[in-house]
């Protein structure tokens, strides 16, 4: 994928104390295909290239950073700002309900947003409505009701007086209860077709025209590729949108979509799409998307949501002790009953630095496994856990039997511990100074 091809040829600059113009070439041909090959569009990858070799060549001298980090962080500056640069805010009305409009084709993932940003808008104190103008498909009202049910708001949809069959008709008589009933926020979903048809976007245009939104998202599954570029320009020449909801980035799609998206249409990307639960959103950051595609984790994330449920203070602390190699198994051991009121796993592990190489080992990641690990660090002394070279034959066979596990899952363990303490240490050590060096890290 896109990350790995980034930093296979970026490891090829890193030993270099010296980068002459013939290693960034090389390099920016190697970025150029990786690109092209995440279905990046052509146009988009142009620009790209040309401004990364620009900087690099400029940046050589620059103090501070070893050269190969120097272009490293030219390439993620750049993508920084072909995502768009600064984290967009949303537009809300001044006065009376704000409006949503969704548009996008059908599974793009449409009537699943309008579930997941009315939860969060309901967790923030606000009244939500959600208006079912999707008549297209018999099943698109009950859905949206459905959804409306797991996020405790209430759902407008086509009845006698509420305009039956017409769905300009229900966003508008929709829009009108929300003014009168002093909701704050309207969401509506709308139809989308398989493929791009004028009579749909005709339709998207009315409802637009019709309600006046202060955003139209369109919503893009990150999945779909090359058709990216098509679909995104047929939407904001048919309907117009103010801006981009990339959705199933939990898939294997990494970047491709979204480095294109907002290059191509110019409109920036507002959330980010990952999963079908009505929590697995998030707010899109350039700063961060450009991190993740680099593969060097995305800790912010990973320290926000934390802050919803954990001790930030404790879990930037952990971060840093990790990042600097000093990660004993008692941090370990605190982390994993903290990580654990994070939900899976397995998407905590997915944000940390460098776990893309071990993308395998992550989908056939088991919870009871982690029940395990847990009996085996709780059996160890606490001077074990600070220093795991105390671990010799006979420790490890009581840990074993204390624990109800084999020697060989402990030595397992033991041995998966230092070579995670050691990747940790390794990401620490790529930015010169920790992860600082890098803006917004
Ligand atoms: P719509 O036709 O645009 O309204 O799309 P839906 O909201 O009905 O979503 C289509 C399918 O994609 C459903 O099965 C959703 O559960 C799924 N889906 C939506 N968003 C995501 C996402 O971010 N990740 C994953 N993996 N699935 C999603
Ligand atoms: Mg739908």
């Amino acid at each position: 994928n896109l990350s790995d091809k980034l930093t296979d040829s970026f490891k090829k600059l890193r030993g270099k104390g010296v980068i002459t113009e013939a290693d960034i070439d090389a390099t920016a041909s190697e970025i150029r295909r990786a690109l092209l090959d995440a279905d990046v569009a052509l146009p988009v990858v142009r620009q790209f290239v040309s401004a990364v070799k620009e900087k690099a060549l400029g940046a050589t001298v620059t103090q501070g950073l070893k050269p190969g980090q120097q272009v490293v962080r030219v390439v993620h500056d750049e993508l920084v700002e072909i995502l768009g640069g600064e984290t967009r805010e949303l537009h809300f009305a001044q006065r009376g309900p704000t409006i949503f409009m969704l548009a996008g084709l059908q599974g793009a993932g449409k009537t699943t947003l309008a579930g997941k940003l009315a939860k969060w808008m309901r967790s923030e104190n606000k009244r939500v409505l959600l208006v079912a103008a999707d008549l297209q498909r018999p099943n698109a009202v009950n859905q949206l009701q459905v959804m409306g049910q797991r996020a405790g708001v209430e759902v407008w949809a086509p009845e006698p007086g509420n305009g039956v069959g017409d769905p300009v008709q229900v966003a508008r008589t929709g829009v009108n209860h929300a003014i009168e009933n002093g909701f704050d926020l309207v969401i509506v979903d709308t139809a989308g077709r398989l493929g791009i048809d004028e009579e749909m976007m005709q339709q998207a245009r009315n409802i637009r025209e019709a309600i006046n939104p202060h955003e139209v998202l369109f919503v893009l599954d990150a999945m779909v590729g090359q058709d990216a570029v098509q679909t995104s320009v047929a939407f904001r020449d048919g309907v117009g949108f103010t801006g981009v909801v990339l959705s199933k980035l939990d898939g294997d799609a990494r970047g491709g979509a979204a480095l294109s998206v907002r290059g191509v249409t110019g409109q920036p990307i507002l959330f980010a799409s990952t999963g079908e639960g009505l929590d697995d959103f998030e707010r899109f950051h350039p700063d961060r998307m450009a991190s993740r595609i680099l593969d060097m984790g995305d800790i912010l994330t990973l320290i926000e949501q934390a802050e919803k449920k954990i001790d930030q203070a404790q879990a930037q602390e952990v971060a840093e002790k990790a990042l600097s190699g000093g990660l004993t198994l008692d941090d370990f051991l605190t982390q994993l009953q903290q990580i654990r009121k994070l939900g899976s796993m397995k998407k905590i592990l997915g944000m940390l630095p460098g776990v893309g190489q071990f993308k395998d080992q992550l989908d056939n990641f088991d919870e009871k496994e982690v029940n395990r690990i847990e009996a085996i660090v709780r059996s160890m002394t606490p001077a074990e856990r600070r220093d795991v070279r105390l671990l010799n034959g006979s420790r490890r066979a009581r840990i074993a039997a204390g624990s109800g596990t084999t020697v060989a899952e402990v030595n397992a363990l033991v041995k998966r511990f230092e070579a995670a303490r050691e990747m940790m240490k390794r990401m620490g050590g790529m930015a010169g100074g920790g992860m600082g060096g890098f803006p917004g890290m």
